[in-house]
């Protein structure tokens, strides 16, 4: 049987020609932009985000900016958004920590990052790998899902999937890796129903060969 570690380069390399335009699809000008977008998208999808986000940024660019915004401005900026309350509180108390303790800077390690306030270990991963070009390899449920279904992994949470992406691909690759698995499980490889019949990827896939049946769910991710 050809295994996955044998198989990653063909399909990174087919990956790569269906998507050559693979990048982060939240819209952000700096650092501080990226990680309250990506603690905006919990639950939410990048298009409502970056909608929420034109007319939030355009009036706040930075942690200072915001910082003295009361509760209830913010959660009518966020109103549109899942857990809109939530957020914002998070983010108001985010804020708060990058101001006092970082002069108003995104801290550039991941240990710093999930220490803040609604930022967990993938926000963490998204922001330094994207904001900064430090190698990460973000696990959300898309990732999970398609490494998944490729064979690529079989962890049950997404850090014992991120621990097996990053043993079986080069660290030059995680930050591509994750982009191009997020756009293939959006636009392809469905939770509820992959198109595997025309997918480009079913030769050189596990799921897609008949060799695995996984679960198309993380029970970790799914539920959050
Ligand atoms: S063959 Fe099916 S399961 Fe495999 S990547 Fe393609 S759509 Fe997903």
């Amino acid at each position: 049987m050809v295994t996955a570690a044998a198989e990653w380069e063909s399909v990174v390399e087919e990956l790569c020609k269906l998507y050559p335009d693979a990048r982060c699809e939240l819209n952000f000008a700096n650092p501080f932009q990226l990680l309250v977008a990506t603690v905006l998208s919990a639950q939410c999808t990048d298009v409502r985000v970056n909608e929420v986000t034109a007319k939030l940024f355009a009036k706040y660019t930075s942690a200072y900016d915001l910082l003295p915004v009361e509760q209830q401005v913010l959660e009518e900026e966020l109103r549109s958004l899942g857990l809109f309350r939530h957020k914002a509180r998070n983010i108001l108390a985010l804020c708060r920590v990058l101001c006092e303790r970082f002069g108003g800077e995104v801290p550039r390690t991941i240990d710093e990052l999930v220490a803040l306030p609604g930022v967990g270990r993938k926000t963490a991963n998204v922001v330094v790998n994207n904001a900064f070009g430090v190698p990460a390899l973000a696990v959300d449920t898309h990732v999970f899902r398609v490494a998944m279904r490729l064979g690529w992994a079989r962890g049950k949470t997404p850090l014992a999937v991120e621990a097996e992406l990053c043993r079986l691909l080069p660290q030059s690759l995680w930050g591509d890796v994750h982009h191009l698995l997020i756009w293939h499980g959006r636009r392809v490889c469905h939770a509820r129903s992959p198109v595997c019949e025309t997918c480009s990827l079913r030769a050189m896939c596990r799921t897609g060969r008949g060799d695995i049946v996984p679960s198309a769910q993380c029970p970790v991710l799914s539920g959050a």
